[in-house]
């Protein structure tokens, strides 16, 4: 592995435990306050700030001519996350909440970081011996990210369900799928998305992204179980914040 991958995956770490283990709360959605900038549109804000994730490697991949390689069969799931988070998820949103441009800006930054390391990695500094689709570690790695992939887009299905005749933005309890057991599904289910993809690399910037999404997306989980508790008096007690059965 060359050293400015090795670098990137090291930043990615530190960065992450930064995230988990500091005091605030990410500030959109429902912990959005005034004070942090101009605010963005919500659904342009997921546009402009996770599409550089899709399109840095797809351009890196196009450099490479047309001919199969055999890393793509694992940018290629990367990638159809990225094109479902750019260009899906933002068209489906009914009623979130405009984003700060400080956080839009942070999370262009991340994605278009990411995006580059990944693709960097993958296109350039491994090549597999094996076809890929038929090693063991890309096929379990693959049935982890789509059955992840399947509980986050479920879960986020959920709760956009909840706010169908509430133009309000109020928050109501999630029911169904992954929500029986933990508040922040969604969360789940992408943090299992992306040790599926890490374990289908088998390399550090695979793990390192992996990571980070666990330290990220857990704070948020936490937050999230905690403003449950406090806002709604007859939340379900016994759910777990992101790990079933865990934490
Ligand atoms: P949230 O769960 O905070 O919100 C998702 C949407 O559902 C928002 O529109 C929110 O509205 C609405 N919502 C949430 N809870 C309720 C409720 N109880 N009642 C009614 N409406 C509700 O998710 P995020 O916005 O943080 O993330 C969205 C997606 O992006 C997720 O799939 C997540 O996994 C992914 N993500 C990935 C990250 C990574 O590091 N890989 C980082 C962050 C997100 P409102 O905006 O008004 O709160």
């Amino acid at each position: 592995m060359s050293y400015i991958s090795f670098s990137m995956s090291c930043i990615l770490i530190v960065s992450g435990l930064g995230v988990l283990l500091g005091p605030n709360r990410h500030p959109y959605g429902r912990y959005s306050t005034k004070g942090y900038g101009f605010f963005v549109p919500v659904k342009l804000a997921w546009v402009v700030q996770e599409s550089p994730a899709f399109f840095i490697p797809l351009a890196l991949r196009l450099m490479k001519g047309i001919a199969w390689i055999s890393s793509d069969c694992v940018l290629l799931l990367f990638m159809l996350h990225y094109f479902q988070r750019s260009f899906v998820y933002p068209v489906l949103i009914t009623a979130g909440k405009p984003s700060p441009l400080s956080v839009v800006i942070s999370a262009f930054t991340f994605c278009a970081f990411n995006g580059y390391l990944q693709a960097r990695y993958l296109l350039n500094e491994v090549s597999y011996e094996d076809p890929r689709l038929t090693s063991l570690s890309y096929l379990c790695g693959f049935v982890i990210f789509i059955l992840g992939m399947a509980i986050n887009l479920h879960s986020d299905h959920v709760l956009r369900s909840l706010r169908k005749n509430d133009s309000e933005g109020g928050y109501k309890i999630p029911y169904g799928g992954l929500f029986q057991f933990v508040s922040a599904a969604n969360y789940f289910g992408e943090i299992v998305e992306w040790w599926g993809y890490a374990l289908a690399m088998s390399g550090l910037p695979g793990c390192a992204f992996a990571f980070f999404t666990t330290c990220m997306l857990t704070k948020r989980g936490l937050d999230h179980h905690q403003f449950y508790l406090e806002k709604i008096p007859n939340y379900p007690r016994d759910r777990k914040a992101v790990i079933p059965f865990i934490l």
